[in-house]
């Protein structure tokens, strides 16, 4: 289970070397627990006595337990060491009108969810995410809560500030301060696309992430890059926007002003439009039920996710011209329909490919989950020395 790539860790000047130390000796025990000491020392080039005093450390800490000892042909039994289970991480992935909750532990687990209603006041919004985290605490009293990760749908700037949501309608209110001030836990802010590109560093199951476009479908489409082995952020973190280029100016007009916009074709709220055109009714299912009514052969469904997919795979040449990524990944509901849509969108792709081969198209492998996964990564990452600019 190789989860950090230590070979792009990068020694910050401004921490000190014992702290980058401990980050390591964290990021290892995390990425292959349970493990010995004797073989944190080996996989991290430090010497004994420093991964010893570290440990100790990270023990005090109660970031790091002892759990079972290990079995050797001859002599010592070593001790193996795991993150503590009882540090726990929360995370909040918000939509328009919604927000799920989640706990999960350090190690990526997660171990309960729950979505709740939003208003589409920003005060209100967080103040009911600040009540429900505040219950979720008491009815925990033996964890030890580590922070805040919280995904939103729009653009996020270096300040974490919300400065984009076409969709949320969150912006010029400093979410992350009054979250902070509500629960008194540390909280980092990101975009929704960024973020699942983080969990997929973190906890996902591609290996080599230096070419990578994550589409994160939803309310809308949000899309995260890394090039060249970084997360590309671009001026106010406004990099990625493509569900905000229009494909047709004379298309449905869509919350960011413009007419025509990628996700106006492409996201969970096209497939409604979709399926409510061609019901000729007056309203029409949710995406969700789009998604259920699908698995029951509902005709009208299966048409509204297959003009979904063929303009995702429109806009996915937007993203190869611009980063030419190995592999894309899409992420959010969608994706659980991949058996039956993947190959509309491979195809949708395919076709326009300038040079080489397409890059690989796969789906997250847990649908929206890949967000939650993501917060976690979110409030793991103050202890690693990845990079995440
Ligand atoms: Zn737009």
């Amino acid at each position: 289970m190789r989860r950090v790539d230590l070979a792009n860790i990068e020694t910050a000047s401004n921490e000190t070397t014992r702290n980058i130390n401990r980050n390591l000796a964290l990021n290892l025990i995390r990425a292959r627990q349970p493990i010995s000491r004797a073989e944190l020392a080996r996989l991290s080039g430090l010497q004994r006595s420093t991964v010893s005093l570290i440990v100790e450390q990270l023990i005090r800490e109660k970031w790091v337990v002892e759990g079972a000892r290990g079995r050797l042909p001859r002599g010592r039994r070593p001790t193996f060491l795991k993150l503590n289970e009882l540090r726990a991480i929360i995370v909040a992935d918000v939509h328009p009108g919604s927000a799920i909750l989640a706990l999960a532990d350090v190690s990526g687990n997660l171990q309960w969810q729950e979505t709740i209603a939003l208003s589409q006041d920003p005060k209100a919004g967080v103040k009911q995410i600040v009540t429900a985290i505040k219950a979720l605490v008491k009815r925990h009293p033996d964890r030890i809560f580590e922070g805040i990760g919280i995904s939103v749908p729009g653009g996020v700037d270096d300040k974490q500030q919300l400065i984009f949501a076409p969709n949320l309608k969150w912006t010029n209110f400093d979410i992350r301060s009054a979250l902070e001030r509500g629960t008194g836990l540390h909280v980092e802010l990101e975009n929704a696309a960024n973020t699942c590109v983080l969990g997929e560093i973190w906890f996902g199951q591609t290996s080599g992430v230096s070419h990578m476009a994550v589409v994160a479908v939803a309310e809308g489409i949000g899309v995260g890059v890394i090039s060249n082995g970084h997360l590309v952020r671009g001026l106010h973190g406004m990099a990625g926007e493509f569900g905000h280029v229009s494909m047709d100016p004379n298309g449905p007009l869509c919350q960011c002003g413009a007419r025509g916009c990628w996700e106006m074709f492409a996201s969970n709220r096209a497939a409604e439009r979709y399926y409510q055109k061609a019901s000729r009714k007056s309203s029409g299912p949710s995406f969700a039920e789009i998604m259920q009514l699908t698995d029951k052969g509902d005709a009208l469904a299966q048409k509204a996710l297959e003009q979904m997919a063929v303009h995702l795979g429109l806009g996915l040449r937007m993203i190869v011209a611009a980063y030419a990524p190995e592999t894309i990944m899409i992420s959010g509901e969608f994706a659980k329909q991949w058996h039956r849509y993947g190959t509309l969108l491979e195809e949708s792709l395919r076709v326009h490919i300038l040079a080489g081969a397409p890059p690989r198209l796969i789906p997250s492998r847990d649908g929206a989950l890949s967000r939650l996964r993501g917060g976690i990564a979110l409030v793991l990452q103050r202890y690693s020395s990845l990079s995440h600019k």
